[in-house]
């Protein structure tokens, strides 16, 4: 368990210096408790207490770094059981398998079209982050042909699987540069998984039939030197498996059990018969508690709002989606195109920008920053205010792109259009509709 402000206050110089940023030793304790403050900001902190304190505020799950390249991810690193006590912090990741003994231009084939199931929203590339290489029958060079392939001609990044030691280690020897991870030690295996793993650095995957093996093989491993393992708990019976998860979750946050403090892989892909199943069952342990799902495929239907619900899950409560403020063409817009303007709150954005493409007007979009405020919620908080919006339009650099000087405000904002028009004396202030699903027809009324 995590030690409290007062034990780490113990443990540190008591100058006072100031130099972590905070005005007191007992202060910077106090937020380095909370998990607000970083260690590595005080710079007196003895080496004997650095190891205490990093032992102590270490996350209790711990976070584990899987593949290298663009879809590097991080897995764990959680430190709470439901979201809304602070945030989830590492997206599961996003596995499909193939199988060792797919010929290699329909490997090829299939690693293009999964590199194409690559969506953007809300300024993010969203897409998946893994391939999950079945060995199909032992044969050690077609598992590291395979897995060489699909290390150094995709982005994808790996997991090995295999209870060959000989196939793990000729895999291994092909594509460690993209540090993949090993599934799975076991009972029989671990010794020699466990120092396949510890060799080259990479994380390993543990399989047991129980939690109460899965802990003796954790402790075993850890024992060994390895530090970044990820559980499996054996279980296909989705019920079963939901149950494991909570216990995975729960038996290091609330028991302090460093033996289960690691993430989880889980497999859909082995829990029904088909792909639709297999996404209910995912989206299921997305939201509880996975580190990593595996399917047995990727297709956009499925992986999508898989995605999308996993951008939801993964980003903190506490902070609305926003996009960035500036200027947005919507088509091609040119010098007489309309100039709209909203918030940064990221729905805001996505329906008002939709709509417009809708329209099949080309325009500007003006987005100004509002701290992720929707347009009455900004408004009602000053943020959206006439001098603040004229301001901004002043400055954003739209003038130069366009050859009138109209400009259109949410119907939401009306209000603003009297200090608006004082903010900027020659612009032409347009109330927009209320509902964004307006947008299109009040354009083109515009444009006729
Ligand atoms: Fe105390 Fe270290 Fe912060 Fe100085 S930098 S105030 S010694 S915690």
């Amino acid at each position: 368990m995590g030690l409290t402000g007062i034990q780490i206050f113990k443990l540190l110089p008591k100058t006072n210096c100031k130099e972590c940023g905070y005005p007191t030793c007992l202060a910077f304790a106090m937020n380095l408790a909370s998990g607000k403050a970083e260690l590595a900001s005080c710079p007196y902190v003895s080496d004997e207490a650095k190891e205490q304190l990093a032992e102590a505020s270490a996350p209790p799950i711990r976070p584990v770094a899987i593949g290298a390249g663009v879809r590097a991810f991080k897995i764990g690193g959680e430190t709470v059981m439901f979201r809304h006590e602070k945030t989830f912090y590492s997206p599961t990741g996003i596995a499909a398998v193939v199988s060792s003994d797919m010929d290699a231009k329909a490997l090829d084939k299939k690693l293009k079209e999964w590199n194409a199931l690559q969506y953007e929203r809300v300024g993010l590339n969203l897409r998946p982050e893994l391939v999950a290489l079945k060995d199909a029958n032992g044969n050690s060079s077609a598992f590291a042909a395979a897995a060489k392939k699909i290390a150094a001609e995709s982005e994808f990044n790996l997991i090995l699987m295999s209870d060959n030691i000989d196939s793990m280690k000729a895999a291994v020897g092909e594509t460690g540069f993209k540090k993949p991870l090993l599934y799975a030690a076991t009972q029989e295996n671990a010794d020699d998984m466990g120092n396949l793993a510890k060799e080259n650095g990479l994380p390993l995957a543990i399989k047991a039939g129980t939690l109460e093996d899965l802990i003796a093989l954790s402790d075993k491993l850890t024992g060994m030197g390895l530090k970044d393992l990820v559980l499996d708990s054996g279980s296909r019976e989705p019920k079963k498996v939901f149950e494991d998860q909570v216990v995975i979750r729960r038996a290091p946050l609330r028991a302090g059990n460093r033996s289960l403090g690691f993430p989880t892989i889980t497999f859909p892909c082995e829990m029904a018969s088909n792909l639709d199943v297999e996404t209910m069952l995912a989206s299921m342990l997305i939201a509880k508690y996975a580190g990593i799902v595996v399917l047995s495929d990727f297709r956009g239907d499925s992986l999508f709002p898989l995605l999308l619900e996993r951008l939801n899950i993964f980003t903190d409560p506490q902070r609305p989606m926003t996009v960035t403020q500036g200027i947005y063409e919507i088509g091609e817009p040119g010098k007489d195109s309309p100039v709209l303007i909203t918030t940064n709150f990221s729905l805001t954005y996505f329906i008002v920008s939709g709509e417009i493409e809708g329209s099949r007007i080309p325009s500007w979009l003006l987005i100004m920053d509002t701290e992720g405020l929707s347009v009455m919620t900004a408004w009602a908080a000053g943020k959206f205010s006439g001098d603040a919006v004229g301001m901004f339009v002043k400055k954003c650099g739209i003038a130069d792109k366009i050859a009138h000087k109209k400009i259109i405000i949410p119907g939401y904002a009306a209000s603003i259009s009297g200090e608006m028009e004082e903010e900027l004396p020659d612009w032409e202030i347009m109330i927009g509709p209320r509902d964004a699903s307006l947008i299109p027809k009040f354009l083109k009324e515009m444009a006729t």
